[in-house]
């Protein structure tokens, strides 16, 4: 029994020099495209956000925490991929914690090579295709992550203070509308009484240098003169006048 799997991409989270190795060989046999590895919960975190994995290769006992959080924060943010858990805490609790945070199998360390590629064989028969179709697909622009005060744009998430994230999230979600400056001291700022102010502008350019390849012309978040700003989904050039 062969046959290929279907994942992707899979990253291996482990911190064991030695066993780290000898993992991605053997998920190389498995024909596995690409083979990306971290060796912490923090590497792990922005590899997936910079590259989705399908398949998600997780020890417990790492530098930095519990695989475990990993995974239960993956699985509340909408994560679709395969996670199996490998780990030497084998005891049935263990076991029981991994399943419950979300992971599809665990397999306590040591473990024989024969099983692990055949677990992950039966894995990726039941896997999500949903997982797999958005690591080759680009990644949708303009994404809102309230909980983590995070953007996605055209140069990767980026994070902001509360009052840039609430300004953004006002101007994407009206995409295509003129908004005035006056709406924005209201809705943003919370002014009743509007003052004479350069604010918005200057807010503005910040929203510029996070998020437009070249701040000086901007491409998305357009200033349409004497009426406001008007965010673009799609790059435009600012319209004159
Ligand atoms: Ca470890």
């Amino acid at each position: 029994m062969g046959a290929d799997v279907q994942f992707s991409r899979a990253l291996l989270v482990e911190d064991e020099p030695a066993l780290a190795a000898a993992l991605k060989i053997a998920l190389a046999r498995l024909k596995i495209p690409e083979i990306l590895h971290a060796t912490t919960l923090a590497d792990a975190r922005k590899s997936i956000e910079t590259s989705p994995c399908d398949l998600l290769i997780l020890d417990r006992n790492l530098p930095d925490g519990d695989g475990l959080e990993l995974c239960d924060e993956l699985r509340k943010d909408g994560f679709r991929g395969t996670v199996l858990c490998l780990t030497a805490k084998g005891e049935p609790d263990d076991r029981v914690a991994g399943l419950d945070s979300g992971a599809d199998d665990y397999l306590p360390k040591p473990f024989h090579w024969e099983e692990l590629a055949a677990r992950i064989r039966a894995l990726s028969r039941r896997r999500d295709p949903e997982a797999t179709r958005a690591i080759t697909e680009p990644p949708k622009l303009w994404k809102l992550d309230s909980a983590r005060l995070k953007i996605l744009g055209p140069k990767g998430w980026v994070e902001l203070t509360p009052l840039e994230f609430k300004l953004a999230t006002h101007l994407i979600q009206a995409e295509g509308a003129i908004v005035s400056r006056e709406e924005l001291l209201k809705e943003v700022w919370g002014f009743r009484f509007l003052p004479k102010t350069r604010t918005t502008d200057y807010f503005l350019g910040r929203l510029r240098k996070y998020f437009e390849t070249n701040p000086d012309e901007p491409r998305h978040f357009l200033t349409v003169r004497g009426a406001g700003y008007r965010f673009s989904a799609e790059p435009e050039s600012n319209p004159p006048g």
